[in-house]
C-alpha cells in the first residue's frame, strides 16, 4: 500500500511502532510546501524548526518505548486565528500582524497530547470574514486545482494545505461555513461539529454563538480521527458541552442500517450551477443504491439564513472586535500632535482593519444600536429559533439531510465584486451554525468548467450531537461515490 492509500490511523500506528519516523513525515511535507506553496500561499507561516524538533521528540519517545498517542507523527496545519505559543497569530489582519500569544488554544494542547505535530499557520479571510480568502491582509490563497481560482473561505489556507498535500489534516473555524465551503471548493473533507462539542478557548472570537472549530482531512476516517482528539469538556470555555466523549475513528466505517436521508426541495434550487446540481442528483441515486431511503423534507426558511446570519454574526463581531483598539491589543497608529485617546482608537482601527471587517463592525454596531435592536437583532434571534425548530421537525422524518455545500464550484479570483454575491456563497452552510447542528462537506464529484476539472462538495447535516450518525453516513457516501 502506498502512503497515499493508508489511513491516518495506519500512518500514526507506523510512527508509534517505530517503522516510520515522525521526522521523515515532516520532511516529506516540508518538501511539498517548499515546492508548491510559493504558488498556492496556503501558509502565513511555516514552523519548520519547531515541527522538526517535535518530530524528533516523538521519535525519541518511541525509541524509549513510550506511546506518543493516537495521532503519533500526524502533521497538522493550523488556521491562523487559533492561538499558539509558537510563532504569530495574525488572523490574516494588519491589526495582529505581530501578535504572539502567551498560551496555546485547547485544541492545540489536545493535538500535542495526542502526539500530533503542527507544521504552520494557514491563511484566512481577515478575522474569518469571507468566503474566498481574498480578504486576507497577506494575499490570496489559490485553489490547488486551478491557481486562477479561489480556495474558498474563510479557512481557505487550511483547505488548500490539505488538498495540496502539505499536511495530513488541518484545523479551521466555521461560523457560517468557513470549514465546509473551502473544503468543498478544494475537494477535501471539512467537518463542523455541533456547537459546544469542541472547546473554542484560544480561537479568536468572531460570532461567539456560531463559532466552532473542526478538522479538514482527505478522507472522512482521517477527519474523524482528528476530531476524536479535539472533543470534550473544557473549563476554559463555558459553552463547551458536558457530553460523554466517545471515539468514533473505530466505528466510522460501519454502515448504518435503514438510513433515512432527507433531501429538502429548497436545496435543489435552480440557483445552483448545473454542474453542482448534477452531483447532488447522482448522490441521491447513489444513496438509493446503498439502501438508504430518500425522504422529502421542507426547510422553507433556508433562504432567510443569510439575512439572519448577517445580523447576528456582525453584531457579535462588533462586540468581540472592540478589544482591538491599539492599546490593549493590536496595531497602534502613530500619534500626531494634539491627537487625543479617541483619535488614537479611530486611527488605529482604521489602519488595522481591512474593508470587510470595517463593514461588519459598522453593520453590527448599527443592528445593536438603540432603536434598531428590536427591529433587527431581536427579530433575527426570533427567526433563529424558527430555523432551529424547522430542523428539529425535519429530523423527525430523517437521520441526516443531504444537499450541496456551495451553489457554485470554485470561482475565479476577483470574480465576485460585491459583498452580497460573496455572502450568497453560504446559503447552504449558515443555517447549520444558526441551528447549532453538525455539518460535514466531502467531495461528491467534479464539475467541468470550460475544460477545468473542479471538485463539487456535498453537505450532510445531522441533529445536535449526532456526530456518529453524521460521520458514518458520510463515510457510506464516500465509499458509494468513490
Ligand atoms: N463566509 C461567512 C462570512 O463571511 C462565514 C465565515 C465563517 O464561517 N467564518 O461570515
Amino acid at each position: 500500500m502506498s502512503s497515499d492509500t493508508k489511513t491516518l490511523t495506519q500512518l500514526c500506528a507506523e510512527v508509534a511502532a517505530g517503522t516510520v519516523t515522525a521526522r521523515s513525515r515532516v520532511e516529506m511535507y516540508l518538501a511539498n510546501i517548499a515546492q508548491r506553496d510559493g504558488a498556492i500561499h496556503a501558509f502565513n507561516e511555516v514552523h519548520s524548526d519547531a515541527a522538526r524538533a517535535r518530530a524528533d521528540a516523538i521519535d525519541a519517545d518511541v525509541a524509549a518505548g513510550k506511546n506518543p498517542g493516537p495521532l503519533a507523527g500526524a502533521v497538522i496545519a493550523m488556521k491562523d486565528n487559533i492561538v499558539m505559543r509558537e510563532g504569530r497569530t495574525t488572523c490574516s489582519s494588519k491589526m495582529l500582524a505581530n501578535y504572539r500569544s502567551p498560551f496555546d488554544a485547547t485544541v492545540v494542547t489536545r493535538l500535542y497530547a495526542a502526539g500530533a505535530i503542527v507544521i504552520g499557520k494557514t491563511n484566512l479571510d481577515e478575522f474569518a470574514m469571507g468566503s474566498s480568502t481574498e480578504n486576507s491582509a497577506f494575499g490570496v490563497t489559490k485553489n490547488p486545482w486551478d491557481l486562477t481560482r479561489v480556495a474558498g473561505g474563510s479557512s481557505g489556507g487550511s483547505a488548500a494545505a490539505v488538498a495540496a498535500k502539505f499536511c495530513d489534516a488541518a484545523l479551521g473555524s466555521d461560523t457560517g461555513g468557513s470549514i465546509r465551503q473551502p473544503a468543498a471548493l478544494c475537494g477535501c473533507v471539512g467537518f463542523k461539529p455541533t456547537y459546544g462539542r469542541v472547546s473554542r478557548y484560544g480561537l479568536v472570537a468572531f460570532g461567539s454563538s456560531l463559532d466552532q472549530i473542526g478538522p479538514f482531512a482527505r478522507t472522512i476516517a482521517d477527519a474523524t480521527l482528528v476530531y476524536d482528539t479535539l472533543c470534550g469538556l473544557d473549563p476554559h470555555d463555558s459553552t463547551c458541552a458536558d457530553m460523554p466523549v466517545v471515539t468514533l475513528a473505530d466505528k466510522v466505517h460501519l454502515p448504518l442500517k435503514q438510513l433515512r436521508v432527507g433531501v429538502p426541495r429548497e436545496y435543489r434550487s435552480s440557483d445552483n450551477a448545473p454542474s453542482v446540481a448534477a452531483v447532488l442528483e447522482q448522490a441521491i441515486v447513489a444513496a438509493r443504491a446503498m439502501g438508504a431511503e430518500i425522504v422529502d423534507v421542507d426547510l422553507p426558511l433556508t433562504p432567510l439564513g443569510i439575512s439572519i446570519y448577517y445580523v447576528i454574526a456582525p453584531a457579535e463581531a462588533s462586540s468581540n472586535l472592540a478589544r482591538f483598539d491599539g492599546i490593549r491589543y493590536g496595531h497602534r497608529a502613530t500619534l500626531a500632535p494634539g491627537d487625543d485617546l479617541e483619535t488614537l482608537y479611530c486611527k488605529s482601527r482604521a489602519e488595522g482593519f481591512g474593508p470587510e471587517v470595517q463593514r461588519r463592525i459598522m453593520l453590527g454596531t448599527y443592528v445593536l444600536s438603540s432603536g434598531y435592536y428590536d427591529a433587527y437583532y431581536k427579530r433575527a434571534l426570533q427567526v433563529r429559533r424558527l430555523i432551529k425548530d424547522e430542523f428539529d421537525r425535519a429530523f423527525t422524518k430523517c437521520d441526516v439531510i443531504l444537499g450541496v455545500t456551495s451553489p457554485v464550484p470554485a470561482f475565479e479570483i476577483g470574480g465576485k465584486k460585491d459583498p452580497l454575491s460573496m455572502y450568497l456563497c453560504d446559503v447552504y452552510t449558515v443555517n447549520t451554525n444558526i441551528a447549532g447542528i453538525p455539518g460535514i462537506s466531502f467531495n461528491g464529484g467534479f464539475a467541468d468548467e470550460g475544460g477545468v476539472k473542479l471538485p463539487v462538495g456535498l453537505q450532510l447535516q445531522a441533529p445536535a450531537f449526532a456526530e456518529e450518525t453524521l460521520l458514518r453516513a458520510a463515510s457510506m457516501f464516500e465509499r458509494a461515490l468513490a
